[in-house]
């Protein structure tokens, strides 16, 4: 039976697995404080450490490394914040939490494709010593996959530290901390069907991380306060299952080509946002030539089906895509895009009813774009 929502927004948040919901109520039923010496203690204490192997292994990476936080969005602040080193220089695509993070950070720009423009990264790295870099590894709009590897290389050459916020590319696409060649890695539980309000920094040795909270001594005095057992718990089950979830990528990027393919035989002039280069397999920013996304956004709901205009990660707020401006699109363009990413739980009905409910909101618009011969 079709359910009653298609939702196509999991680069917002994806459900959680029903393995993580069985081992959170698990964790939430028992007591204890991981910094208890009793065998209370000791046992969530236990908890936490199997996550934290669960979480290395799934980003081939070792448990020291491993720093849990309240979210991604902290794990990015942590690395930004917490290193107390200066310049900040950043790609101009980055989540808010990363552009936000420093202190007038250096921007840079990226291609028209969304890809970060390594040349002018060299330049900045290297007038600007010894910096601090940040470029994520797959954006959360457009899923446009970023050259990390040379980005680390380029960073080292001039001495700089390097940062990486894998939040979007974990579960879609491959993460290795020790083979990117990064410093530190953002990663964030609830866009892998773990729990919303848990992350995770990932630290290379022989980096030294302050906690930006003051008070206790937890993740070796790296983040402050009583660690979030439950949620730790169903990270590290979520991230456990994130291979897996590589393994039906090909089904992910059936169901993206195919609702890319029908809206734009349904709008051949629209445009599609990073498909000329290497995306993430589940995700599709597409413009309604003059409609604007929150327009589409709402018709989408009306019709049952849960898609974003743009970033949508933060209170709902619609403005204009900082990342397709940063990839030159014109405004009156950038403002009727949406993004439509997929999931595990997403079939072929779910592009059946998204197309639908699309060319029905086109034709309402009387647009000149329609072509009803080749709507699928
Ligand atoms: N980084 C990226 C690329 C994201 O897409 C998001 C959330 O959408 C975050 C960081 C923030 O993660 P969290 O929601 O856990 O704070």
């Amino acid at each position: 039976m079709m359910s009653t929502v298609s939702y196509l927004d999991h680069n917002a948040t994806t459900p959680v697995l029903p393995a993580v919901v069985e081992a959170m109520v698990d964790a939430l039923r028992s007591t204890g404080n991981p910094s208890s010496v009793h065998r209370s203690g000791r046992n969530a204490r236990r908890l936490v450490e199997a996550a934290r192997d669960q979480l290395a292994a799934a980003v081939n990476a070792e448990a020291g490394n491993v720093i849990f936080t309240a979210s991604g969005t902290e794990a990015n602040n942590l690395a930004l914040r917490g290193l107390d080193r200066a310049p900040i220089i950043v790609s101009a695509i980055e989540h808010d939490s990363v552009l936000k993070a420093g202190d007038a950070p250096l921007l840079a720009p990226v291609d028209r494709n969304g890809v970060v423009e390594l040349a002018a990264l060299r330049e900045l790295v290297e007038t600007h010593r010894p910096a601090l870099v940040s470029v994520m590894l797959a954006n959360n709009e457009t899923g446009v996959l970023q050259p990390i590897v040379d980005v680390a290389k380029i960073a080292h050459d001039a001495g700089a530290l390097v940062h990486c916020d894998a939040v979007q590319a974990l579960g879609k696409a491959p993460v290795d901390f020790k083979a990117l060649g990064v410093d530190m890695l953002s990663l964030s539980a609830h866009k892998i069907g773990g729990p919303q309000g848990v992350g995770a920094l990932m630290v290379r040795d022989g980096i030294d991380v302050k906690s930006l909270l003051r008070g206790g001594g937890q993740e070796k005095r790296r983040r402050a306060g009583t660690e979030n057992v439950a949620g730790i718990v169903g990270f590290g089950i979520a991230a456990g299952q994130a291979k897996d979830h590589l393994l039906v990528s090909g089904k992910l990027a059936d169901l993206r080509d195919a609702a890319q393919s029908r809206l734009k035989a349904l709008a051949p002039g629209a445009r599609i946002f990073g498909d000329a280069v290497t995306r993430l397999p589940n995700t599709l920013c597409i413009e309604m030539p003059g409609v604007a996304a929150e327009t589409q956004v709402m018709a989408l709901d009306l019709a049952g089906v849960a898609v974003s205009a743009g970033s949508a990660c933060s209170s709902g707020k619609v403005a204009t895509s900082p990342v397709l401006r940063a990839m030159q699109v014109e405004e009156a363009v950038a403002s009727c895009a949406i993004r439509i990413s997929f999931g595990r739980g997403n079939s072929m009905a779910d592009v059946d009813r998204l197309v639908q409910a699309w060319g029905a909101l086109l034709a309402r618009h009387g647009s000149r774009l329609v072509r009803p011969e080749t709507a699928a």
